[in-house]
């Protein structure tokens, strides 16, 4: 089945009760039972909910996986897989990716005496150094956030799996439309179905999906445990933004093509990252591992002062300066001062995420009319 097929008809059953199109919202707590232990499946809407149900079974077809798991956040995803592990366990993750989950890691985790060491993925060999018998999991970003980096997950999955290692992809930047990365040998793919899953920028969830049926039974007992359930009103926002991703993202690809070549011609711009480009160091990978390069990107500027930065940050008019990503609008962010104010200075500059960064997530308005945006604002 074509991609964009599956997206419309993933999960989606009539409601065996009333032949509704679109499953219900099960806005309750608990399922009344006809006798103690007999019971339709429900128990408690901690446990189960049919609207999530249905959400869960979309999320593991369009990644192409067995099972898939809706968290009430994308951190809260992401909180589960870690806490797969025990006192001790050695984690790899990139050295650029989600502030959030930097802090996740290093704040929180770090306390339990999990252990984490940050690498730039790109070079497999980086991750090759820091393996030993205490690596649990490989967690790998990609394209990273916001330096759109790229790292080879087949690559880094045949690494893993010689080493009895698990690796959990965050695909949230590239979304299912893009990439894949079960396909590629991943164990996890995680999103935060915040960004283009819901696509409207109007819901906080997360996901996971996986194949072993082992590991979905882990991952839901964790979750089950721990409490970190969607909402049903949540879960139905999610299920509509993912009937149209497709049609959303060969937008965004469309428009963030055009914008990054934009920006790259332009006087006042130093330096455009963008997967896209012939020229990025990832770009074979990106190619050979996604449909297309997305609407997300970052760029510099030739005056690279904050002051220069905060200055076209607060011009623009149709870029709404704002966190997130992944909506129909486009978004305009500092990195440094917004979404990694959490990634202390120093390291963000040995990164390359500099003070003077602006990121977008570029939205699926007429192109024309950011441009025109951008022109004005950068000027
Ligand atoms: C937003 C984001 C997260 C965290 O998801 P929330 O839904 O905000 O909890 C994780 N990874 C990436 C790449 C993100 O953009």
């Amino acid at each position: 089945m074509k991609p964009g097929t599956k997206f419309i008809h993933a999960g989606a059953e009539p409601d065996p009760s009333t032949g509704a199109i679109m499953t219900p919202i099960f806005q309750t707590s608990t399922y009344v039972q006809s006798a103690p232990g007999k019971h339709k499946g429900y128990e408690y809407a901690r446990s189960q909910n049919p609207t999530r149900k249905a959400l869960e079974e979309a999320l593991a077809q369009i990644e192409n996986g067995k099972y898939g798991l809706a968290f009430s956040s994308g951190v809260a995803a992401t909180d589960a897989v870690i806490k797969l592990l025990s006192t001790g366990d050695e984690v790899i993750a990139g050295n650029d990716m989600y502030g959030g989950t930097y802090r996740l890691f290093s704040k929180v985790f770090e306390r339990f005496g999990i252990k984490f060491h940050y690498v730039d993925q790109f070079n497999i060999d980086n991750i090759a150094a820091v393996i030993n018998q205490n690596t649990k999991l490989i967690w790998t970003e990609t394209p990273t956030n916001p330096l759109m980096n790229v790292a080879d997950i087949a690559a880094i999955s045949a690494l893993a799996k010689q080493n009895d290692i698990l690796l959990c992809v965050d695909n949230t930047f590239a979304s299912p439309y893009l990439q894949n990365p079960l396909d590629l040998g991943a164990d996890i793919v995680m999103h935060s179905s915040t960004k283009y899953l819901g696509g409207h920028s109007d819901v906080i969830q997360g996901a996971l999906v996986m194949n072993d049926p082992a590991l979905r039974e882990q991952l839901y007992f964790i979750q089950k445990s721990c409490g970190a359930v969607p909402g049903p009103m949540d879960c139905f926002l999610v299920m509509r933004g993912i009937k149209t991703l497709h049609v959303r993202m060969q937008r965004h690809c469309e428009n963030g093509d055009k914008i990054a070549h934009y920006l790259r011609n332009h006087p006042a711009v130093a330096k455009v990252y963008w997967c896209g480009f012939e020229d990025h160091h990832g770009y074979h990978i990106a190619k050979k591992q996604m449909r297309g390069f997305g609407g997300m990107m970052s760029f510099t500027l030739k005056d690279d002062s904050v002051e220069n930065a905060m200055r076209v940050l607060s011009s623009t008019k149709l870029f709404s300066l704002a966190e997130s990503l992944g909506g129909v609008e486009s978004l305009i962010n500092h990195p440094a001062s917004m979404t990694h104010a959490s990634i202390p200075r120093e390291e963000r500059i040995k990164n390359g995420l500099t003070d003077s960064l602006i990121r977008l997530s570029v939205g699926i308005e007429d192109v024309e009319d950011l441009i025109e945006d951008l022109k004005m604002a950068i000027g």
